[in-house]
């Protein structure tokens, strides 16, 4: 498979060289976390296997690619000149520009010289006598730290299925996680789309522009919302960067992190007219937003079986054609899988070369030569783009040989399911974070505030450590254990633990079903996250501290933001009838 340009590395590896902090990645949580790790006096050390800074945004250069929360919102809150410089040009900005956007950090907050592109971090073992952690790089590296700090990303293990001869297909292979830099002309070509999830549903209408034919190879249908995408009116910018600071606080007291009208109303609760008067205004609207038309629609099957019907009928009056339409129609719990944000999609299926080929129950047999092989009927390709997403929250550190105490690596550990205190931290695996980790909010919450809570958490108990001398910080089992329970507790409360999606691992055969995102709010994850650091890092333990001085709280201030009592969601309703542990 074609990978994409790829510089080659020409630099002397590094050994014997001891960092407080090694960071792997730097997507926006490694990047964010060097910047910190630097202001508050640390040495640390970048390892980033892909040529450049920004991560997701690095690799995900497939057309179309673009973030569904809004650009204004989807950027990071800690420097108030960076919200006031930049600019946005549509309301979801395209890759290239996010792109920019997280080089424009590193080159401004002159992040390059800590990081070593091209070095995929390949193990990480914990010393229990020099209690440091031994790092190992592709490139030869070998270096020490006090800190190993986890940026892998929760989206950047691409999963390429494992397709019956696929290296005998003479075409042009592509995932659309790992896209060539120099892009790919698909001219005239015949392409063949294997996936219906997010990546394909932005990146379809794009490549119908220029493909010859396109066929679309689908095991599950999926939702999606109208973007609404526009070019970013300057007014709505000023007044916007104007109330900066309000918004990020405000951000903050949301369930998902991000603000935007929602309505607590259950569904229920209103007459068929209603509901529908919502749902078409929230539609016109677009976006992740339109889960906001009710607050019951993600706990109440028949509320959510209102909208989902609703979403079906939308397709319908689209897809002209009605065999496409009922193929493309879920049957599933609407918003249960990562919500789709499209502009364009179901219109594709309306144009004479595009084609849909349903291979939910009779799935690939095999490539060939010339093309892909489904119910014995050969679909002819020049090109295959596997639009079939990642190894989700835990596929990157699957990657990595990390071993803690006694010799235990993490993937042994979590071979029945992820198991971490807060996302934070494993248990075994002493004084290794993780950035938006399994078990805290992650995916389901705007994900750079999310790494901006986590990074600010760890930079002030490393902080803390340094106070008090402390050399090492590991959960205790027990609080672990509990911490697992209530994240799967949670879950069950939502309808969103009810479907096979990359939530659970189901799209990843072999994978543990385990709900791995914590779902009870962004703002109750973050008070318990403030809680423990008061309570003196309560559910760790810090080996070798030499004084009970309290911590000192040195970035987390601005997360301890009163819950938005406007909005508190049935998700947090819910999740409080379970109990915070
Ligand atoms: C197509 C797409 C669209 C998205 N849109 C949104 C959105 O609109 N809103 C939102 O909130 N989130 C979105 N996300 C999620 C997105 O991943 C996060 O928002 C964010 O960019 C994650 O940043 P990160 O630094 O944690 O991880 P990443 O950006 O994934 O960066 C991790 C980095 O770690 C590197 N790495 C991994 N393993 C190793 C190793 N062993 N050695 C060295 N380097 C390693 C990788 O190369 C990568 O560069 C999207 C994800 C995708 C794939």
């Amino acid at each position: 498979m074609d990978h994409g340009s790829k510089i080659e590395c020409k630099r002397d590896p590094e050994v014997n060289v001891a960092f407080d902090a090694v960071i792997v990645g730097s997507g926006f949580a490694g990047m964010y976390m060097l910047h910190r790790l630097r202001g508050l006096g640390f040495s640390a050390r970048v390892y980033e296997a892909g040529g450049g800074v920004g991560g997701t945004w690095y690799w995900n250069r497939y057309p179309g690619a673009r973030c569904d929360i809004t650009s204004m919102q989807y950027s990071y809150s800690f420097s108030e000149e960076l919200d006031q410089e930049w600019s946005w040009s549509e309301k979801y900005s395209p890759q290239p520009e996010i792109l920019d956007y997280a080089n424009h950090v590193a080159d401004r907050f002159d992040l390059r010289s800590d990081i070593r592109f091209d070095t995929r971090v390949t193990a990480a073992t914990f010393d229990e006598d020099a209690k440091h952690w031994s790092i190992e790089t592709d490139q030869g590296d070998v270096v020490s730290a006090q800190f190993c700090i986890m940026a892998v990303g929760c989206l950047s293990s691409a999963n390429l299925p494992p397709f019956e001869d696929i290296e005998k297909f003479e075409g042009l292979l592509y995932h659309t996680g790992e896209w060539p830099h120099e892009g790919v002309d698909l001219t005239g070509l015949r392409v063949g789309v294997i996936g219906t999830g997010s990546s394909a549903i932005q990146s379809i209408p794009v490549m119908a522009q220029q493909a010859k034919t396109l066929t679309v190879f689908q095991r599950t249908p999926n939702y999606a919302v109208p973007a609404r995408n526009e070019k970013l009116d300057p007014e709505f910018e000023r007044e916007t960067k104007a109330g900066y600071p309000e918004l990020r606080e405000k951000m903050r007291a949301r369930p998902t992190g991000f603000y935007f009208d929602f309505n607590i109303q259950p569904a229920l609760e209103a007459t068929a007219e209603e509901r529908e008067k919502k749902y078409e205004e929230a539609w016109a609207r677009g976006g992740l937003p339109f889960l906001g038309a009710f607050g019951d629609l993600l706990f109440e099957k028949d509320a959510n079986d209102t909208i989902a019907e609703f979403g079906r009928k939308k397709i319908r009056d689209v897809v002209k054609d009605p065999a496409t339409a009922d193929l493309l129609c879920p049957v599933d719990v609407f918003g249960c899988k990562r919500l789709c944000v499209d502009s364009g999609y179901f219109e594709t299926y309306n144009l004479p070369h595009v084609s849909l080929v349903d291979i939910s129950k009779k799935p690939i047999e095999r490539l060939t030569e010339q093309g892909i092989v489904t119910d014995g009927i050969e679909y002819p390709v020049d090109v295959i783009v596997c639009a079939t997403g990642f190894a989700a929250m835990t596929g990157s550190f699957d990657n990595i040989l990390i071993t803690g105490r006694s010799g235990l690596t993490l993937t042994e550990k979590w071979q029945a399911g992820p198991r971490t205190y807060l996302g934070l931290s494993s248990q075994g695996f002493p004084n290794l974070f993780m950035i938006t980790g399994p078990g805290s909010p992650s995916v389901l919450a705007s994900m750079i505030q999310a790494i901006e809570q986590h990074v600010d958490w760890m930079a002030d108990c490393m902080g803390h450590m340094r106070d008090i001398s402390a050399q090492t910080i590991e959960p205790l089992v027990e609080y672990e254990d509990n911490w697992v329970d209530h994240v799967n507790e949670v879950s069950k409360v939502s309808l969103r633990s009810t479907c096979s999606s990359w939530y659970v691992g189901a799209n990843v055969p072999g994978r543990p079903r385990v709900f791995m995102p914590y779902i009870g709010g962004f703002p109750i994850y973050v008070d318990k996250c403030n809680d423990v650091m008061t309570n003196g890092f309560e559910g760790f333990v810090l080996d070798g501290e030499k004084s009970n001085a309290a911590p000192r709280v040195r970035l987390t201030e601005k997360w301890r933001v009163p819950v938005d009592v406007d909005i508190i969601s049935p998700a947090m309703i819910a999740a409080r009838r379970v109990p915070v542990v």
